[in-house]
């Protein structure tokens, strides 16, 4: 009987160990098809600009001379509009990096999120001229601990995806306010909104689940670089989104106050500077 026991065992031993390859392999199945995936949809978000600004540069040398002033003030805003594309995909990817190096652990410095929010909504008002946005922020925000820069991208990327999947015109609402403990950051939209079923894999790397056609140009990377940056805080985001579809998008930031931390040689150094 000990002798069938031990047998058997084994063979839970051995089948275990089968799974766990098996599941190895899967896994590094599954992450060699990511990566094509990945590079392919890179090629693609990255050839589709290229291909637009090298077109107008043609028609420009081509028949610049012949055209209007208006077509060749079109082509020119064409062109700008393309290449700014160009440069937020790459500082995306750039961020992403950082995230993943583990960088972002370095900066903890007290940020004022009212400036952050503010310096985040004058970028995007830049960016977008004919977005609307409101700001409300609360008075007398506690500080939170982070990187000031790090926090501005990330709310920079959720007004970038407010502006990329809504209509022209619609309004983008950001809101600062205390929570219990915590500073609260919501950036709303009227857009297309994220099914349910999506809301949460849309963090991840390299996710995006507009559908196909329709789809601006992105990394996928803009939310995860979000939710980098705010784990990196010690903070939380999520994103909401009502059951109709075409009613919104609501990503709701909640970062940490935190009771004052023990004294230690930081603090030392900035009440030595009085502050
Ligand atoms: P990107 O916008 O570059 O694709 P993100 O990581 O910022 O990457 O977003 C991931 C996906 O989540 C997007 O492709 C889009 O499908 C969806 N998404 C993000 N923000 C919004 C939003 N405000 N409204 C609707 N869909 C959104």
């Amino acid at each position: 009987v000990l002798g069938a026991l031990l047998d058997q065992g084994t063979l839970a031993i051995e089948r275990a160990s089968l799974v766990a390859e098996s599941r190895r392999n899967e896994t590094l199945a599954e992450r060699e098809r990511l990566q094509t995936t990945l590079l392919s949809s890179l090629s693609h978000d990255l050839r589709t600009p290229l291909a637009s600004i090298l077109g107008s540069v043609t028609s420009l040398r081509g028949y610049g001379g012949q055209m209007s002033e208006a077509d060749r003030d079109d082509l020119m805003a064409a062109i700008e509009e393309e290449a700014r594309r160009l440069a937020r995909f790459v500082s995306n990817l750039l961020d992403m990096t950082r995230v993943e190096s583990g960088v972002l652990d370095l900066k903890r410095d007290w940020v004022d999120v009212t400036d952050v929010v503010r310096a985040a909504v004058a970028r995007a008002e830049k960016a977008f001229p004919g977005r609307t946005t409101r700001v409300m922020v609360e008075e007398g925000l506690p500080l939170v601990r982070g990187d000031p820069l790090l926090l501005q991208q990330a709310l920079f990327n959720l007004l970038d995806n407010a502006d990329k999947y809504s209509q022209s015109g619609s309004a983008t609402t950001v809101r600062a306010t205390m929570g219990i403990g915590d500073v609260t950051i919501t950036v709303e939209d009227e857009g297309c909104g994220i099914p349910a079923a999506d809301l949460v894999r849309v963090f991840e790397k390299f996710a995006r689940v507009t559908d196909g056609d329709r789809r601006p140009p992105g990394t996928g990377l803009g939310l995860a670089v979000a939710q980098g940056v705010v784990d990196a805080m010690g903070g939380s985001i999520r994103a909401e989104s009502p059951a109709t579809a075409g009613k919104g998008t609501r990503i709701v930031i909640h970062l940490p106050v935190g009771p004052p931390q023990p004294l230690g040689v930081e603090e030392k150094e900035l009440s030595d500077v009085g502050v």
